[in-house]
C-alpha cells in the first residue's frame, strides 16, 4: 500500500481548516510541496505569530487571546468588585496570589507628570463607564505603593467620589512602601488585598 506519512499528516492538518475538505487539502499539500521553502516557512511563521499574538480584553484591559478575557467572562466571579491595577501583568500577579474573585480594570500605566503620563492617556473613562453601566459596589485601588502609584490612587479617589454608592478601598501597604506588586511574593499580595482599607 502506498503511504506517505508526513504528506498524510499535512493533509490531515489542512483539512481541519473551515471549507477545506480532504480533496482540497491534498491539492494544497501538493502545492506546498512545490513552493519555495522560504515561502512555506514564511507562511508557517506568520501563523505562529498570529497565534502568539495576545490581545487586551475589550472590557478590562487584561491580556487575552480572545476579545473578552476569561475573567470577565467567568460567571462565577463577583461582578460587583473591581480591582484597579496599573498594568496587565499585575492581574496575573494578583490572580496567582489565589484568593481574589472579583473583576479587574487595567489602567495601562500610572499618572506620572514627569514622564508626561497624564490621566487622559490612561483608561479612567472606561472605568467610569463600567461603573455607570454595572452594579459595582467596591473599587479596590491596587496601584503600586510608590509616588506615581499614590498619585494615581489619589486621582482615582477624587473622580470616584461622585459615586456615593461605591466603597473605595486601597490595598494595604503590607507591601512595604516603594515595593512594587511585581517584587512582592504571593502571600504579601494576598495580605495586601485582605487588609485593604476604605479611603
Ligand atoms: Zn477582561
Amino acid at each position: 500500500m502506498f503511504q506517505l506519512k508526513d504528506f498524510e499528516k499535512c493533509v490531515f492538518e489542512l483539512s481541519k481548516l473551515p471549507g477545506i475538505g480532504r480533496k482540497t487539502a491534498t491539492r494544497l499539500a501538493l502545492f506546498l510541496l512545490k513552493m519555495d521553502k522560504k515561502d512555506v516557512l514564511a507562511l508557517t511563521k506568520s501563523i505562529e505569530a498570529l497565534k502568539d499574538k495576545i490581545r487586551f480584553c475589550k472590557i478590562c484591559g487584561s491580556l487575552t487571546d480572545e476579545e473578552i478575557c476569561s475573567i470577565c467572562k467567568d460567571a462565577t466571579r463577583d461582578k460587583t468588585t473591581i480591582c484597579v491595577v496599573e498594568e496587565a501583568k499585575d492581574v496575573i500577579l494578583i490572580e496567582n496570589s489565589g484568593n481574589y474573585n472579583g473583576l479587574y480594570h487595567v489602567l495601562g500605566g500610572r499618572i506620572s507628570p514627569l514622564d508626561g503620563i497624564t490621566p487622559d492617556v490612561l483608561s479612567f473613562d472606561k472605568l467610569i463607564s463600567r461603573i455607570e453601566e454595572g452594579n459595582i459596589k467596591e473599587i479596590i485601588i491596587a496601584t503600586n505603593p510608590d509616588v506615581d502609584g499614590e498619585t494615581t490612587a489619589y486621582y482615582l479617589k477624587k473622580i470616584l467620589s461622585d459615586y456615593s454608592m461605591l466603597k473605595i478601598t486601597r490595598i494595604a501597604t503590607g507591601l512595604a512602601v516603594g515595593s512594587h506588586l511585581e517584587y512582592s511574593d504571593e502571600f504579601a499580595i494576598l495580605k495586601a488585598l485582605e487588609n485593604r482599607r476604605e479611603i
